[in-house]
């Protein structure tokens, strides 16, 4: 993996593939002093990035979407190894970068401001790139969190700074390279490895850097937006979930609980949407349970570059312990399968009688955990909907469309989906409610939250 020399003064990383244990790459942690050189020619690329005709922007960003395309096998195998996706999954999110950066592409020459009529004179008003944008994402989603946040602010005439999360690097490194290969100035898309508390602090603190889209953990992220304070940095948030999936008598009950495991075992649970407080409404709750319990037992967990495999690992065994501190190994409920030896494995897991203030009912366990919690009417399943801390996601079941409309619009939370759990989708706006996040990425207005609006008066009645 080549990378651009750095400062040894910060310990290197070592990327562990999390189904083996084993180390596949060892990649330079950048410094302080790294991020602050990187800062300086990001500032340079910007400037003239930002000159260029957008025609010719929108040009190299699809050619930057192109290489992503014809490098599609080896980035999903990348993923793979470092973070333990399944392949299906990582060829998924690979196309995802090469759909984001088209998606960007196309927006480049439509940035348009407005013409606002005022007297005496024309007034319009510009959308003018931030300068530096310093990325920093979580490792569950390494590829597409990475894009979401870089390609609007690169087609938005902004440099981009990347810092990946510790454990997931690679990818990121192949992309700016790609980029290189594509034609994008030298400097202006740079992949900055490094641990949060240095490399990533050292780009919230650095004064040069106009805004911060973070992506992490609701703690690190109101770090993060208090750090940035100092530079009034613009922030992006995007943080934890808790996401209820809401199970009304009238759904389609069989479907409902066919697609309710993959709605909360997706890359092992290790996702900000995933839909970890499964409420049923009592009078189908047995029903429900009963088709539940054999579509958990029978997820194939194991390698995940098998196409036949269902669920990956964990991501470390921090990681495993953590989700493991929220399960008594007497807790009544369903448990699937893991496999034995090497590897952060851990059992699809369903608690079945939790009480719904219980730290595995409310937390983010950030794992393959939902817990099964009973309502009676309408008004307790909002209820218990907004009874966390987090407003990210959430899915409503159910044949009466009233209904789903009215529950969808009382639910504290950015992305509701009825009859489905899907939630991200490039062409439309995600973000959270409450503690789940600010600001919103993807849709339409992605390009807009990388720009400044300036407003420019042109006198047509001489000085006034
Ligand atoms: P994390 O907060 O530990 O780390 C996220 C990133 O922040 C990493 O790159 C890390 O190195 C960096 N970081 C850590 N400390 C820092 C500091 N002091 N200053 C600057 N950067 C710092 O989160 P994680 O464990 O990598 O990711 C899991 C979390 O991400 C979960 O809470 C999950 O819900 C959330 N997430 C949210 C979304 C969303 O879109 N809302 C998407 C994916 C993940």
């Amino acid at each position: 993996m080549s990378q651009q020399p750095r400062q040894q003064s910060a310990p290197p990383l070592d990327v562990l593939n999390p189904a083996t244990e084993e180390i596949v790459a060892t990649v330079a942690a950048a410094t302080p002093a790294d991020v602050d050189a990187a800062v300086t020619r990001a500032a340079r690329a910007q400037a003239r990035w930002a000159g260029l005709p957008p025609g010719d922007r929108a040009r190299l960003l699809r050619r930057f979407a192109a290489a992503v395309d014809g490098h599609l096998e080896e980035l999903a195998r990348l993923e793979v190894s470092e973070a333990g996706h399944l392949i299906g999954d990582a060829r998924w999110e690979a196309g995802n970068v090469r759909d984001l950066l088209d998606y960007a592409a196309g927006g480049v020459e439509r940035l348009t401001g407005r013409q606002i009529p005022v007297p005496g004179g024309l007034d319009v008003t510009f959308l003018e790139p931030l300068g530096v944008v310093g990325v920093i994402a979580p490792w569950n989603f390494p590829m597409p969190i990475a894009a979401w946040g870089a390609a609007p602010a690169l087609a938005a005439g902004n440099a981009v700074l990347l810092k990946p999360a510790e454990t997931t690097p690679l990818t990121a490194l192949r992309l700016a390279e790609l980029a290189l290969a594509a034609g994008l100035p030298e400097g202006l898309f740079q992949v900055l490895p490094g641990t949060g508390p240095v490399a990533g602090n050292a780009l919230v603190e650095h004064p040069g850097v106009a805004k911060i889209v973070f992506t992490g953990s609701t703690a690190v992220g109101r770090r993060v937006w208090a750090k940035g304070a100092a530079h009034l940095k613009r922030v992006t948030l995007e943080l934890g979930g808790k996401s209820p999936n809401i199970v009304f008598a009238d759904a389609d009950v069989e479907a409902a609980a066919a697609a309710a495991p993959q709605s909360f075992l997706d890359n092992a649970g290790q996702d900000c949407c995933a839909r970890t407080r499964i409420l049923v409404q009592r009078d189908v709750l047995d029903r429900f349970l009963a088709l539940l319990a054999p579509a958990i037992e029978s997820v194939t967990v194991g390698d995940p570059a098998d196409e036949a495999t269902r669920m990956g690992p964990l991501i470390s065994k921090a990681q495993r312990e953590r989700v493991r501190s929220y399960v008594a190994p007497d807790a009544p409920g369903i448990r699937g399968k893991a496999p034995e030896g090497p590897g952060f494995w851990f059992p699809p897991t369903v608690l079945t009688d939790v009480s719904p203030d219980a730290p595995a009912a409310v937390e983010e366990v950030f794992g393959p955990v939902a817990v099964v919690l009973p309502f009676e009417d309408e008004a307790e399943a909002v209820r218990l909907a907004d009874a966390t801390e987090y407003g990210l996601s959430g899915s409503v079941w159910t044949r009466d469309v009233g209904r789903a409309l009215r529950v969808c619009r009382a639910v504290r939370a950015g992305n509701l989906s009825v009859n489905s759990h899907a939630s991200v989708r490039y062409w439309t706006p995600f973000g959270g409610f409450k503690q789940s996040g600010i600001g919103r990425e993807l849709g339409p207005d992605a390009l807009a939250a990388f720009t400044e609006t300036k407003n420019v008066f042109i006198s047509t009645e001489g000085p006034q």
